[in-house]
């Protein structure tokens, strides 16, 4: 909802175009929203680096109309997510595209829904990221942990209109203490009171297992995607020659773990007061974290050894599924971005 009611107050006017990363949450998991809601159509772009858009890769494919070609969908509105697959667009390319997109009278929406986890990993405070686009939507959810909401950011009459849009798609509320509570549990405990990210350990914490376990896959052989750089792990699992439904089923029905697709990701959770359970329980309650990622490896390692003699399984056909399609993405990014290197 931060997303759509965003981009819907910047649009205004059809015809609207977008353009995005072809890999963006906004295209794979928001149930095409912005056709029916804003009216929007979206450009996707593939990332020449295999891992954030440049200024360049827009202005290949922009669509900039002075309004005498009416054949065109003109472009009004860039939406970058940062982090995308818990990899940063860093600073001064986001600040770069914020400026060419002044330059051409377009606005500049951020979907950093885990905006935190970068900051937290150190590539930047809030303020600088939030201050170099139009308008940003927070998630309270994901790694921290409230149950429900967003915020979404930006000046005093743009966040009026939010509010009005947000009424319009049913995100109106009557007593919310329950949500602010929530709201502030996440950002104040999880998070921390330092835009700078400077308390937010819980975050680090999550992206040191991640490491850890990153560690281990290259460790066994295998390959990522994209490089671990915060709480997210893109396997490659077809160059492993591992089937996916495969991987699932061992994960689940042999050692009692619940993966999804080729992404790992590692989130902190609270759970009653006890340190035993700070972190994700792949499994049980009862587990602490060290046991369950120690579980995981094991797995890892037995799915390796399994598969070692199977050759690598190319362009493997995503299932009908959202993350399953969006690795599917990630890998033809990055295959696309060392074919050119
Ligand atoms: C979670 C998330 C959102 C918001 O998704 P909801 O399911 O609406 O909460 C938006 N963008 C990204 C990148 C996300 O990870």
């Amino acid at each position: 909802m931060g997303n759509q009611t965003c981009i819907r107050t910047h649009l205004n006017r059809p015809p609207n175009g977008i353009i995005c990363d072809a890999r963006s949450h906004l295209i794979h998991q928001e149930t095409g929203s912005i056709g029916w809601l804003s009216g929007a159509m979206p450009i996707t772009v593939i990332p020449r680096n295999g891992l954030y858009l440049t200024v360049e890769d827009i202005e290949r494919k922009i669509v900039l109309s002075d309004g005498r070609d009416c054949c065109t969908c003109p472009t009004r509105l860039i939406h970058l997510e940062n982090p995308l697959g818990g990899v940063m667009m860093p600073l001064n390319e986001l600040q770069r595209i914020h400026a060419y997109a002044k330059r051409n009278d377009l606005v500049v929406h951020m979907d950093g829904a885990r905006l935190w986890e970068g900051v937290a990993a150190g590539f930047g405070t809030l303020r600088e990221y939030c201050n170099a686009v139009d308008s940003v939507n927070l998630c309270l959810t994901k790694g921290i942990g409230a149950s429900v909401g967003s915020v979404v950011l930006g000046d005093v009459n743009y966040i009026k209109h939010v509010k009005w849009v947000r009424k319009s798609v049913g995100g109106g509320m009557r007593q919310p203490g329950w949500v602010a509570a929530a709201a502030w549990a996440a950002i104040e405990e999880t998070f921390g009171t330092d835009p700078s990210g400077a308390h937010a350990v819980h975050l680090r914490n999550s992206h040191e297992w991640a490491a850890r376990l990153a560690n281990t896959w290259r460790g066994l052989g295998g390959r990522l995607v994209i490089p671990q750089q915060t709480n997210m792990l893109w396997l490659d699992l077809d160059r492993q020659g591992i089937d996916e439904a495969e991987w699932e089923q061992v994960a689940n029905d042999e050692y009692g773990l619940a993966v999804h697709s080729s992404r790992i990701v590692t989130h902190y959770r609270k759970w009653r007061s006890s340190w035993r359970y700070r972190h994700a329980q792949l499994t049980s309650r009862t587990e602490t974290t060290e046991e369950a990622v120690t579980r995981l490896e094991a797995f890892m390692a037995v799915m390796v050894q399994r598969t070692e003699s199977q050759p690598a399984i190319v362009d493997a056909v995503p299932r009908n599924e959202a993350v399953s399609r969006l690795a599917a993405a990630m890998r033809e990014a990055a295959e696309l971005a060392a074919a050119r290197s």
